[in-house]
């Protein structure tokens, strides 16, 4: 039997490797550089764990979170591995004592956070002790781009530089290309193996709604699935998770709230009660869950979009760590998206930050207009090269979305954007197609173009689905300044002449309002239109 598997039994007491877990612990062991991707709770702890323990030396672990740190030395202690954190927390005092066990080698494996690691006079103490390896969690965090970025982080390529015989490891459960891409440049590892554990959470099912009355939806899940059952709700904004807490307590649940606008203890003790208590709801921005470990969260709702993928996959894979049955259950609008459009226009940040931020949301809106499975669609976003079958475990598998020949609805869309002059969002556009006499409509005279009530035999409601798929295909886009006006693309062209046949998912209210209409539009309406719509672009 190897060491590495003495030690998983007889310290940590478990019986058998998990995935890649094995070739990860003889890499490091033999002293050479890998970055590990491993979905949360995939087990990236023992990864380094163990090599700490059959190198000689100390393993110094950088983490960005002194929660974290503390949980992991807690576990360490009890199971007797001599493991010490070193960071913020600490008095003076306290420190000291700590940095002279670590010049006595009294420790297996010291977590430091980046900031305190980078110190000169550390490094210095660093250099006069055998050190085991250097492991670097939560990865991510150089990414500039990322939801995590910690400055500091982008700096520990100097202990590269400074210790270039010490073995490193990097790990990191947010994978996607362009963050593995920034990891590697970023810490120096190009010549590091990649370790890619499959990202799949089959025991998680995923499912996304089309928002109407968001609360009495989220009620109506947790009654129908998780009654009595412990759950995250994230929401976007500090003022909306006090709002929905409020409002679940007095329905008669158990929740509590959490995000960085709290004061500290209020936030610790409902982060105890959500952590120790059975059945607790969180509700709480994304302030809330790095390296939480409670392994019972039967769901992850999401009252409001997230912004990225990464995001969304990071905060739903908190459910169900247990390997039982869980949900991620999304609830999603057209107002989300023009929001965070907004939000991203208006930030006062780089142009390149803003045109990654995009480039996020629209492959998140992908994911939420999908037609086909979407664990097959986050995989991929998320590096892994799957040619696998449908799960059969998210809403897209289980109950697919008829699909249907949206061409002229599009065209009409499209057109109205054109006639309207492309200064005006969809809700105003949504009026002119209805044929809705608003105030704006008169004002701006668009009862007098030939899309004013074109849009008739649609509700409402399916056409905001129109222009929500519209955005997340491509086939308008914003203004760039904030206002949700939306232009037409080089794509929306061809969909205008009608080179190009558009199918939009059938959402269940459009089918109705179909049905019932049908017979009131003729096919001469329909037809009238098409030639309009393509004379407007020639
Ligand atoms: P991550 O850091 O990847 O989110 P952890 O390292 O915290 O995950 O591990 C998640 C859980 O899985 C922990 O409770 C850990 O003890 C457990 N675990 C890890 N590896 C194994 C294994 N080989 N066998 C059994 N349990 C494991
Ligand atoms: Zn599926």
């Amino acid at each position: 039997m190897s060491k590495a598997l003495t030690t998983l039994k007889k310290i940590f007491g478990y019986p058998a490797f998990r995935g890649q877990q094995a070739e990860v612990i003889d890499h490091v062991v033999a002293g050479d550089d890998c970055l590990v991707l491993m979905p949360t709770g995939g087990g990236k702890s023992l990864c380094y764990q163990i090599p700490a323990l059959l190198r000689p030396g100390v393993a110094i672990v950088v983490s960005p979170l002194i929660a974290l740190m503390q949980n992991q030395v807690n576990g360490l202690k009890q199971i007797g591995v001599r493991a010490a954190a070193l960071n913020s927390s600490l008095s003076f005092e306290e420190a000291t004592l700590v940095e002279q066990n670590l010049l006595t080698q009294q420790y297996d494996l010291l977590y430091v956070a980046p900031e305190r690691l980078l110190m000169p006079r550390f490094l210095r103490v660093l250099a006069k002790i055998p050190i085991a390896l250097f492991a670097i969690d939560e990865a991510h965090c150089v990414s500039q781009w990322g939801h995590d970025f910690r400055p500091e982080y982008s700096q520990l390529f100097v202990l590269h530089q400074r210790f270039p015989h010490v073995p490193r490891i990097a790990l990191t459960a947010t994978a996607d290309l362009d963050t593995r891409q920034e990891i590697i440049e970023k810490l120096q590892l190009t010549n590091a193996k990649v370790f890619i554990d499959s990202f799949d959470r089959p025991n998680i099912r995923y499912q996304v709604i089309d928002k109407a009355n968001g609360r009495e939806q989220l009620l109506g899940f947790i009654h129908a699935q998780h009654a009595g059952e412990a759950g995250i709700v994230y929401c976007a904004s500090r003022k909306k998770v006090e709002e929905i807490t409020e409002w679940l307590v007095n329905q008669g649940m158990q929740a509590v709230a959490y995000h960085a606008g709290m004061e500290m203890q209020q936030r610790q003790l409902n982060q105890e009660k959500f952590l120790r208590e059975d059945g607790v709801i969180m509700v709480a921005t994304i302030a809330f869950g790095m390296g939480i470990d409670k392994p019972n969260v039967r769901f992850v709702a999401h009252l409001d979009l997230p912004k990225s993928i990464e995001g969304y996959y990071q905060e739903t894979g908190r459910a169900g760590r247990d390997g039982r049955m869980a949900n991620a259950w999304m609830a999603y609008g057209l107002n989300d998206v023009i929001q965070h459009w907004r939000m991203i226009e208006q930030s006062q940040t780089q142009f390149k930050f803003k045109q990654v931020s995009i480039k996020k949301l629209e492959a998140m809106l992908l994911l939420c207009e999908s037609t086909t499975c979407r664990r097959i669609q986050m995989l991929r976003y998320l590096g892994e090269n799957t040619e696998t079958e449908p799960c059969g475990n998210c809403d897209i598998c289980l109950q697919p979305p008829q699909v249907w020949d949206a061409t002229i609805e599009v065209q009409k869309a499209l057109s109205c954007v054109y006639r309207t002059g492309q200064m005006f969002g969809a809700g105003h556009l949504i009026d002119v197609l209805r044929g809705n006499l608003t105030a704006r409509v008169k004002e701006w005279q668009h009862d007098r173009l030939s899309t004013f009530a074109i849009g008739q035999d649609l509700s409402e409601k399916a056409w905001r689905s129109v222009f929500r798929q519209l955005i997340a295909f491509g086939l308008v886009t914003t203004d760039g300044e904030g206002r949700g006006t939306l232009l037409l693309t080089e794509a929306s062209r061809a969909a205008l002449k009608g080179q190009r046949t558009v199918y939009l998912r059938e959402h269940t209210a459009l089918l109705f309002q179909r049905a019932a209409s049908h017979s009131a539009v003729s096919l001469s309406n329909s037809d009238k239109f098409t030639h309009q719509a393509i004379n407007c672009v020639n």
